[in-house]
């Protein structure tokens, strides 16, 4: 699937207000859909989608008709969606649940909270030079233009459109068009292979010392963030009905910063996996417990906790473009064993090098650790690192796959094959 975002334009207030009934139709949709399976929990999809047919016919709640049926639909379903993946985690014994919570309305629509709505395939129609979209429903919200760049104008023409769903960010509502395609092109093979340890110090480090670093204006845009929560907490009044206009002022600037800061984070991410995946044909990084580090209360470490996530979402993503093998392993001991030897050596988050007792290697302790980072990863692939010799080599057979949390399909195993022995050999090994 391939998701395309358009701004909407040249609306008018009323016709903005019809896009904000709407989303909270279907936050309402949603809500009394968790009320409901949180009052009989034996309730299941075919219900919840009962339930919608009762909700637009219910007296009650007379605009709840005017969304249109595929969207009340689409937001039954998304309550399912809550529901049943609640349930998956509770079997799989995950720490964090994420019991189905009710969805509050958020006014000012900041970046965390955009809401949405979900059209199918009907309740909107596309003009014939894909300039506008007409939302053609009970809420009326009319014709608006549409801004976008010139890839999302040229799929909006070539594409089928699955759903468009709408957003509300902190500035401004947007049209996500959800295209039934995949996206695959020819990669550029390369034959060459890097095993990335996420850190600190470094974004990453690679096996031959190369480190990228978090950029300098992604740390200053962070730091104006805590500075305009600490403006907005001040402004804050407690128990009052209503807060000042200043208040609202300082929130509006809050979300918009914190949209800019997103998008800015995102764009890095994508740019820095796009540029690891196309110049290497086999990817390894440590599959990191996103779970266990939410609950983190330094912010430095929190930040790169999220962008680390997203970096390798993004590996992923292109391996699969690309057609080339990106693999996820489990990040114990990688930075405590010797990527020459073997050699436990048990060292703390501050000592910076690597040092062997056992056959006397000193190296950075990240580069060690991408070492044995990818070490694992050509493991799983049944190619073996001959550190005597300095190159890789084709083992007998492959790997343990347990010892990965994601497996590798006998596709992406076959396509390992384009890399030649010749080529592996100018993997270089620092440790030698
Ligand atoms: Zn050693």
């Amino acid at each position: 699937m391939i998701v395309r975002e358009a701004k909407l334009l040249n609306g008018s207030k009323e016709q903005y207000q019809a896009i904000d009934s709407a989303i909270r139709t279907a936050q309402f949709i949603r809500n009394k859909a968790v009320r409901l399976w949180r009052d009989e929990p034996s309730v299941n999809k075919a219900r919840l989608s009962l339930l919608c047919k009762e909700l637009a016919h219910d007296r009650e709640y007379p605009w709840v008709k005017r969304l249109n049926s595929m969207a009340r639909q689409a937001s039954a379903e998304r309550a399912w969606n809550s529901i049943s993946s609640f349930y998956r985690r509770c079997k799989e014994g995950v720490k964090k649940k994420g019991y189905p919570q009710f969805k509050k309305h958020s006014r000012n629509g900041f970046a965390d909270a955009a809401r949405t709505v979900e059209y199918k395939t009907s309740g909107w129609k596309l003009s014939e030079d894909c300039l506008t979209i007409n939302f053609t429903d009970g809420l009326k919200a009319g014709r608006f233009s549409l801004f976008c760049n010139h890839e999302t104008r040229e799929d909006l023409f070539r594409l089928k459109i699955n759903r468009v769903r709408l957003v509300r960010r902190a500035d401004g509502y947007y049209a996500q068009f959800c295209f039934d395609a995949n996206r695959q092109e020819t990669g550029n093979y390369t034959g060459n292979v890097i095993g990335i340890d996420l850190g600190l110090k470094y974004f990453y480090k690679d096996q031959n010392d190369n480190a990228a670093t978090y950029p300098k204006y992604l740390r200053r845009a962070e730091k104006r963030i805590k500075k305009l929560q600490r403006q907005l907490s001040k402004k804050f009044v407690k128990r009052a009905k209503s807060q000042s206009n200043n208040y609202h002022k300082a929130r509006i600037r809050l979300g918009k910063a914190h949209l800019k800061v997103q998008r800015q984070r995102k764009d890095w991410a994508v740019k820095l996996a796009r540029c690891v995946v196309h110049s290497n044909d086999v990817v390894v990084y440590e599959d990191l417990k996103i779970q266990n580090m939410v609950k983190n209360h330094d912010l430095a470490k929190s930040i790169s906790d999220a962008s680390w996530y997203q970096f390798t979402q993004w590996l992923d993503y292109f391996g699969k473009v690309w057609d080339k093998t990106v693999i996820a392993v489990a990040p114990k001991y990688t930075s405590q064993d010797c990527s020459n030897c073997g050699h436990r050596v048990k060292k703390s988050l501050s000592t910076r090098t690597h040092q062997c007792p056992k056959c006397k290697t000193e190296i950075c302790r990240d580069t060690n650790a991408a070492l044995n980072v990818l070490k694992k990863g050509m493991n799983i692939l049944g190619v073996e690192l001959n550190s005597t010799q300095g190159h890789w080599e084709t083992a007998g057979k492959p790997g343990t796959l347990e010892e990965s949390s994601t497996t590798v399909d006998e596709r992406k195993l076959e396509s390992i094959s384009c890399l030649d022995e010749s080529r592996i050999n100018s993997v270089k090994n620092p440790a030698l």
